[in-house]
């Protein structure tokens, strides 16, 4: 579905993506991993088309995207602080993706009333998202994120902002709804139990590069180098 051949990026001459090979396959759940600022949220931007490649190639099912705005890409991202609209409602945050497709209002309602229920917010439509609790919050982005029925789904740090024991079960409820409806998703996270619980495929990140990439029972027991190690924990 998705593949990234030698994908650069570079600020002020400093290569934040250096020449990044990655492929995700239809319904696969791959996580990235790695330490702040080792260009996990700009590889997912290149991927929406909200930053520019300075070198190499993003391929949506072999199509190469330069050029392709975003709201053509087919993809959904949810960013890393997942920036509700606090004007509007629940349902109106939600249908946003929808009304940027050109979606008849009578279809947006259903639409909207289904993805709350799929997120665990059923009802939650007319309440204004500022009286919503942080875990509340997060499934509407969710809920926005997976509107338009996005052929991949990129989030960045779904469940940064909450606590642990929220995470642990959010986790366990992402898992199964991306199996039921056959998501294909690339997360990023820091943190490597979530990442571990969620992936098909887990992605450690150094410095633009990819230092590992393989299933999480690989990396947990063959990480690649010593940075991979020290970054899951082992020695140090
Ligand atoms: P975190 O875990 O903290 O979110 P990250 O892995 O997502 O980190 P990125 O946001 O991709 O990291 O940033 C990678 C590097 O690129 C950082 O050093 C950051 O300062 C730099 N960077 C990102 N965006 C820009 C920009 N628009 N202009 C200049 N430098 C940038
Ligand atoms: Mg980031």
């Amino acid at each position: 579905l998705l593949a990234l051949e030698r994908a650069t990026v570079r600020f002020g001459g400093r290569p934040v993506l250096d020449a990044v090979d990655l492929e995700v396959a239809e319904h696969q759940v791959v996580c990235v991993l790695g330490p702040s600022g080792s260009g996990k949220s700009t590889l997912l931007r290149a991927v929406a088309g909200l930053q520019r490649l300075d070198d190499g190639r993003v391929l949506l099912d072999g199509r190469d995207q330069a050029g392709v705005p975003p709201h053509r890409r087919g993809v959904g991202l949810m960013f890393q602080d997942h920036q509700l609209f606090p004007q509007r409602d629940v349902a109106g945050n939600v249908a946003f993706g929808l009304r940027m497709h050109g979606a008849s209002r009578k279809h947006q309602d259903a639409r909207v009333g289904e993805l709350l229920d799929l997120v665990g917010l059923p009802g939650a439509g007319r309440r204004a998202v500022t009286a919503l609790s942080g875990g509340e919050q997060q499934r509407v982005a969710l809920a926005r994120a997976l509107a338009p029925s996005p052929r991949l789904l990129m989030l960045d740090e779904p469940l940064g902002q909450l606590d642990r024991s929220l995470r642990e079960r959010l986790v366990v409820e992402l898992r199964e709804l991306f199996g039921r409806l056959g998501t294909t998703v690339l997360a990023v996270t820091h943190d490597q139990g979530e990442a571990f619980a969620l992936a098909d495929r887990v992605v450690v990140m150094r410095d633009g590069r990819i230092a590992q990439s393989g299933t999480p029972l690989e990396v947990w027991q063959r990480p690649a180098d010593a940075f991979v190690a020290r970054f899951l924990g082992f020695g140090n």
